[in-house]
């Protein structure tokens, strides 16, 4: 504010106790104090809250094995339709959608020239089975993808393939993706080459004895660069097609030990069997809940996380924490005395697992909806530890003094950082121009537990569930209160 401003001011509102005074500098710019000082008490009072704990034991103890489609998926469904309407959201409905789909039987693989050594082996989701009593064949072993993709036809032809590529471990989850191009692609270059099977070192940082298993992708045309590329393009994409062989992944204890065999140069002989179950087309739900705004309903601010998951654990991780921790979040928003402006809606999105399905058939239904922000949470097993945005440069400082509100906690907050509002918003992203913002979850143990057997509830703390509701419900207050808009950033 510039001095000339100043005069007006003071000239237009001539009495003024001293400290009314208008002052040069406040400290805040986008947000009046009384909303930064509510932001901070849903930021304090989540933080002793354990409701978030108590939500997440509720959904995998009712609906431990929720992927889409099972019977678990409508018995989640009927779970979080009963929360929403307990937690007083204003609206709560299912959206049906169809989709096609897939329920795993079983998997094993004996290495037969080696003391009929058993692997521990899980099917990839979305694989088809091997023929009736399965496959035994030669296997031929490639370090990555590229390898398996640079060798020639007679190389692989009548063989098991093997590719052992490894996932680094890193914070931000950033070795996920180069290795995963393995689970998500691999199927198809074995079918091209006449290969017979595909075996893959599970994606993923641990050394458990758990095999980890993830989608398949089907009918892609070119490289997808990123884990959300990945899944994105298996949501446009046909569920199945012709081109492709069954695949499974073994543990990465397993593939230390049979990765060793190849160097002794002997021949190495599989006998592996997947059976799979192909039930056409079911019927899978977004259950969706809003608290209604006081001032601008129709201008919506979107959160969630996925309620569906790999049935080889429980999913507590993913996604169970994520749609535990924004419910209670937008549940505790909805206790306040007053409605922020704008309508908060949550969604506990189907079908993500299987390739973003509730996430594309929400973003078609609900194409007409102001979505203004949008911010998931599906990623990291610990505390949230910074804010990134995923808006246009002009709307980066109004998360910047967002971020002031979650800095007493130790978020850290960085402007040039490239934040994604998450996965099952992709959608909104691509078509809609979605803006949001990350809070960046821990991604340093995420994948030694995801998609595993190891994805149960004692591996969360409840007081990261506590940490992590408090800087959803501080920010998701604040987006909903602020007046102005959002403009993604440009992609
Ligand atoms: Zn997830």
């Amino acid at each position: 504010m510039n001095t000339r401003n100043i005069f007006a001011l003071l000239a237009a509102v001539p009495i003024l106790s001293a400290c009314d005074a208008p002052k040069e500098e406040t400290s805040t710019t986008y947000f009046s104090a009384e909303q930064m000082a509510t932001a901070a008490s849903l930021r304090d009072a989540a933080q002793e809250d354990s409701d978030t704990w108590v939500l997440l034991e509720e959904l995998v103890s009712v609906a431990p094995k929720r992927l889409a489609g099972s019977p678990g998926d409508s018995v989640a469904r009927d779970w979080a339709v009963a929360k929403l309407e307990s937690l007083g959201f204003d609206r709560v409905w299912v959206q049906e959608f169809q989709l096609r789909g897939w329920a795993r039987e079983s998997a094993s693989a004996t290495v037969l020239s080696h003391d009929n050594l058993d692997l521990d082996i899980t099917s990839l989701g979305k694989s088809v089975s091997t023929p009736a009593g399965g496959v035994t064949a030669e296997v031929i072993h490639f370090g990555t993808l590229a390898d398996l993709e640079a060798a020639t036809e007679s190389d692989v032809e009548g063989k098991i393939v093997f590719i052992s590529n490894r996932m680094e471990r890193k914070k931000d989850g950033s070795g996920y993706g180069p290795a995963n191009v393995a689970r998500s692609r691999g199927h198809e270059v074995v079918a091209r080459k006449g290969g017979l099977a595909l075996l893959i070192r599970s994606i993923g940082t641990d050394n458990h004895d758990a095999p980890h298993t993830g989608g398949m992708s089907y009918g892609e045309s070119g490289a997808p660069q990123t884990e959300l590329d990945i899944a994105y393009e298996a949501a446009i994409s046909a569920p199945y097609g012709e081109e492709t062989v069954a695949a499974g992944a073994i543990s990465n204890i397993d593939a230390d030990a049979f990765e060793a065999l190849f160097e002794s140069g002997e021949e190495i002989t599989v006998a592996l069997e997947i059976r799979n179950n192909d039930p056409g087309e079911i019927t899978s739900y977004n259950i969706i809940g809003e608290i209604v705004g006081s001032e601008r309903p129709d201008e919506v601010v979107i959160t969630g996380g996925h309620i569906d998951a790999w049935d080889t654990g429980v999913g507590a991780m993913d996604d169970g924490m994520g749609v535990a921790i924004t419910m209670n979040a937008v549940s505790m928003i909805g206790e306040l005395a007053q409605r922020p402006a704008r309508t908060i809606r949550y969604v506990a999105f189907g079908a993500e697992e299987l390739g973003l399905l509730g996430a594309k058939a929400y973003a078609e239904a609900y194409a007409d909806v102001d979505h203004v922000f949008g911010i998931e949470s599906d990623f990291g097993i610990g505390k949230v530890w910074r804010l990134s945005p995923a808006v246009s440069a002009d709307a980066v400082p109004v998360l910047g003094e967002i971020a002031t509100v979650l800095e007493p906690m130790g978020i850290g907050w960085d402007p040039g950082a490239s934040g994604f509002p998450g996965p099952d918003l992709r959608p909104l992203v691509t078509g809609a121009g979605l803006a949001g913002a990350s809070l960046n979850g821990d991604g340093t143990l995420y994948f030694d537990l995801h998609h595993t057997a190891e994805d149960t509830l004692d591996k969360i703390e409840a007081s990261d569930l506590a940490y992590n509701t408090a800087a959803y419900a501080a920010l998701l207050y604040l987006v909903a209160e602020y007046d102005g808009r959002f403009d993604a950033t440009s992609q």
